[in-house]
């Protein structure tokens, strides 16, 4: 069964026609990267399954839900939906937890846990701008990933972090997505990284997006 549902996005900016028509299904259990040329869509309709903008038309539900804002049940990493520049490692990794109203000790507990998962225990206490653009995003990984929501939506976020941590990183989502109860979704316009990390493929058309192919690879990682 499918934990999120599209159907019959589209999405106009002015003049610029950037999706039409997407219907997709996104089950549990698997990481589905969405691939596709620069300005085809893939952040418009990560954004919209997100609930931080709207479409046009169609509709997207999860667990059989129509949503069209934000929700506990997602979490996402954005590069424009980034880190309280004010706030320390820990607090930023917290407060997707804070939001869900845990309190303050088992919050701070499950962050550290994350901020170690992503190799950054000892900063705890610093702030983004004493960080370099990987490390940042790994906080970011961290705060998605500690809300333990059903929907993880994912915008590249490796593209600053370098390449042996990516590759670990890589590997942690590989793992992480066989959790039975959670689905991942993947922007990358790497075709490496998309054979590399999923269990399916959407192949979005140029501008405007639209499914042109849904790929399972099937890789040996031994
Ligand atoms: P991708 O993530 O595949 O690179 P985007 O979803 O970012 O594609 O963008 C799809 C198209 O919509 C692009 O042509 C982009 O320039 C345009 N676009 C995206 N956001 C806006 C916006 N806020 N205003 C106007 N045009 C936008
Ligand atoms: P970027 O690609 O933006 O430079 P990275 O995540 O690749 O970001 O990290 C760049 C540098 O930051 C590393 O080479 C290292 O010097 C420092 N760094 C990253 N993670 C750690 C860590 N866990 N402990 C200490 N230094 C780190």
């Amino acid at each position: 069964d499918s934990i999120v549902e599209v159907r019959g996005i589209s999405k106009t900016y002015g003049n610029v026609e950037a999706l039409r028509g997407i219907d997709l299904d996104f089950p549990r259990g698997k990481l589905t990267s969405l691939l596709g040329p620069s300005g085809c869509g893939k952040t418009t309709l990560l954004k919209i399954i997100a609930g931080l903008i709207r479409a046009d038309g169609g509709t997207v539900a999860i667990n059989g839900k129509h949503v069209t804002a934000p929700g506990p049940e997602r979490a996402f990493v954005f590069q424009d939906f980034a880190l309280m520049p004010w706030a320390t490692v820990m607090r930023n990794v917290a407060f997707g937890l804070e939001l869900r109203g845990t309190n303050k000790a088992e919050r701070e507990a499950i962050a550290r846990r994350y901020i170690a998962e992503v190799g950054l225990a000892g900063f705890e206490d610093k702030y983004p701008h004493q960080l370099s653009g990987g490390m940042r995003q790994r906080v970011g990984l961290a705060r998605a990933l500690s809300v333990d929501a059903d929907v993880l939506l994912l915008d590249e976020p490796f593209s600053a972090v370098d390449e042996q941590n990516r590759r670990k990183f890589q590997e942690d989502l590989i793992r992480l997505r066989t959790n039975q109860n959670k689905t991942f979704i993947f922007v990358t316009h790497s075709i490496e990284e998309a054979v590399y990390i999923s269990d399916r493929i959407v192949l979005l058309s140029p501008r405007p997006g639209r499914v042109s192919q849904i790929i399972e690879p099937e890789i040996d990682r031994s």
